[in-house]
């Protein structure tokens, strides 16, 4: 929460506006861009944007490891799956990173939580 005041309070700064709290009902082209319709505290409004950016959260990229054959379990959600000593179900076979660890990010694919 403290992280995402920071991030606003920059945001406002350089000048970009936000629009919090709103649910995205429609978006269309338009002759100059785009049109993103959205609502927000009962009211309906229009915003012309150039372009539209979404982040859509990431997922464990396993396809064609073809981990059935190396006898590693996986879930399509949370990628392979491992122990605390991040052993696979194979224990010949460990996983690191992001693909098997419940937090993305950096220092925790150098130095996983728990070890
Ligand atoms: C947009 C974005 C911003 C981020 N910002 C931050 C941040 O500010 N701070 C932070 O801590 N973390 C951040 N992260 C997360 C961070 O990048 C990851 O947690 C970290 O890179 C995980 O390291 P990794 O080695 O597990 O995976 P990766 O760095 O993704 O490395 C996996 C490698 O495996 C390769 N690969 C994939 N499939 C195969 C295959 N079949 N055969 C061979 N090679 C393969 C890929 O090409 C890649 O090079 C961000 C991630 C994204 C996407």
């Amino acid at each position: 929460m403290e992280a995402a005041a920071l991030v606003q309070k920059a945001f406002i700064r350089e000048g970009i506006a936000l629009r919090l709290n709103a649910t995205i009902t429609q978006v269309e082209r338009s002759a100059g861009g785009k049109l993103v319709y959205y609502e927000a505290q009962g009211k309906e409004e229009t915003l012309a944007v150039d372009e539209i950016l979404a982040g859509a959260g990431r997922a464990p990229n396993i396809e064609g490891l073809n981990l059935e054959t190396a006898g590693v379990q996986y879930d399509r959600r949370k990628g392979v799956l491992v122990n605390d000593c991040l052993q696979t179900s194979n224990p010949h076979i460990y996983g690191a990173g992001d693909v098997c660890l419940a937090w993305k990010f950096t220092h925790a694919a150098d130095f996983p939580p728990g070890l």
